[in-house]
């Protein structure tokens, strides 16, 4: 396939970022790996394999459509957890391969007993409870509710999980509204215990819990952006490096995304440059067109403000961000050639770009600017 980018994969980023995570999480909590949104961006049929190769054994997605990429592209046969959507349609299915998924609507809990009579398989369930975010689950009168139902369908269910989601772990500010939500799940748990619907795990942790509350660890962990190398927050990163005697990022960004030169010009003082007039050459500069735009998932935000290397030099976008490709300040370094590389994200010659950097200038979240990567450039793997 011939695309004008590429998303180069790394392994033994992804390796060094499980090491550290190891050490930050308890030894019996068992490690599932978030791989919504195309596994953040990077290619959810790169990603499973390389991951399974790693020691990963447990996947959380949000949806069905995910869970079914991931089967097919594992070989090891690792658990598989739905966070989020399932259709009526998709929940036989979903039962028959043995994918545990979450409930937090009584409908989905009794279409699940039916599906699991008619195909007699077990369903493998998740029971959220609401604790405070207010987006999902049973709150206490509700679970109360299904009781009954959880009771005397034990043969046709499996009570996998009790579990939560947190508010905004990553930021400071909503330190209370996270203990008063732990305080609720444990509440919870106990009503559980009490009708003698014994949960084979607790989970309630996402990244930023798990690192910045670890009481929230509990029997399972769901990591997502840590995996990649990105801090869900800088607040996050400076907290956990403020106890840390080395002071140092202990995580590697897992992705580099890299194009070429296509073109370069010399544009003379006084000119405009691109659509409109954001850009007015100051002196006589040399500028080379990139292929990549807005449509590739590089931000118009970026325009006139964002970084890519080339020849590691860092250089400045100029001018609007078109939807096919962008133009870069190439004055100071005139070495350039067509067919140079060009990193949008990642490193070059010793300079990094990272997400980061540039999800601030452009006002996205990591979360946002990496889920956005379109699904057609192309992933490979590298060492
Ligand atoms: C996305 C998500 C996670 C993982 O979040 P990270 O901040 O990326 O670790 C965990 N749990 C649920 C329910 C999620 O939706």
């Amino acid at each position: 396939m011939f695309e004008t980018s590429v998303l180069e994969i790394s392994k033994g980023a992804l390796q060094k970022n499980l090491s550290f995570l190891k050490k930050i999480i308890k030894k019996d909590t068992i490690f599932s790996s978030v791989i919504k949104g195309n596994a953040y961006g990077h290619g959810i049929e790169k990603f499973v394999p390389i991951a399974e190769e790693c020691g990963i054994n447990h996947f959380s997605v949000f949806s069905a459509d995910e869970a079914y990429r991931v089967k097919k592209m594992s070989n090891n046969g690792p658990r598989i957890m739905i966070m989020g959507m399932i259709d009526y349609h998709e929940l036989k299915w979903a039962i028959e391969n043995e994918i545990e998924f979450y409930v937090f609507e009584k409908s989905r809990l009794e279409a699940a007993i039916n599906f699991a009579k008619a195909v007699n398989k077990k369903a493998r369930i998740h029971i959220e409870v609401e604790t405070g975010m207010n987006r999902t689950g049973f709150n206490q009168a509700q679970l109360k509710e299904i009781f009954p139902l959880l009771k005397y369908n034990s043969e046709n269910l499996v009570l996998e999980g009790l579990c939560t989601h947190y508010a905004g772990a990553e930021s400071i500010a909503n330190f209370l509204r996270i203990k008063n939500q732990i305080k609720i799940f444990n509440k919870m748990h106990k009503i559980l215990l009490k009708e003698g619907l014994v949960p084979k795990l607790r989970h309630t942790a996402c990244s930023a819990a798990a690192i910045t509350y670890p009481q929230t660890q509990m029997d399972l962990v769901r990591v997502g952006i840590l995996q990649y190398g990105y801090w869900p927050s800088r607040e996050t990163l400076i907290n956990y490096l403020s106890e840390q005697e080395n002071k140092v990022d202990p995580l590697e960004r897992i992705i580099k995304w890299k194009s070429q030169v296509m073109s370069t010009k010399n544009v003379n003082m006084g000119e405009f440059i691109g659509y409109g007039t954001t850009y007015l050459a100051q002196r006589e500069m040399k500028i080379a067109t990139v292929p990549i735009g807005y449509s590739h998932g590089f931000s118009r935000s970026l325009s006139n403000t964002g970084r890519v290397l080339v020849n590691g030099h860092r250089v400045g976008v100029i001018g609007m961000v078109n939807m096919n490709l962008m133009t870069i300040d190439i004055t100071d370094c005139p070495d350039v050639n067509i067919g140079d590389e060009v990193v949008m994200i990642g490193e070059q010659g010793g300079q990094t770009i990272s997400v980061s950097s540039f999800s601030e200038l452009s006002d996205q979240l990591n979360y946002e600017l990496l889920t956005r990567l379109p699904q057609h450039i192309p992933r490979v793997t590298v060492a």
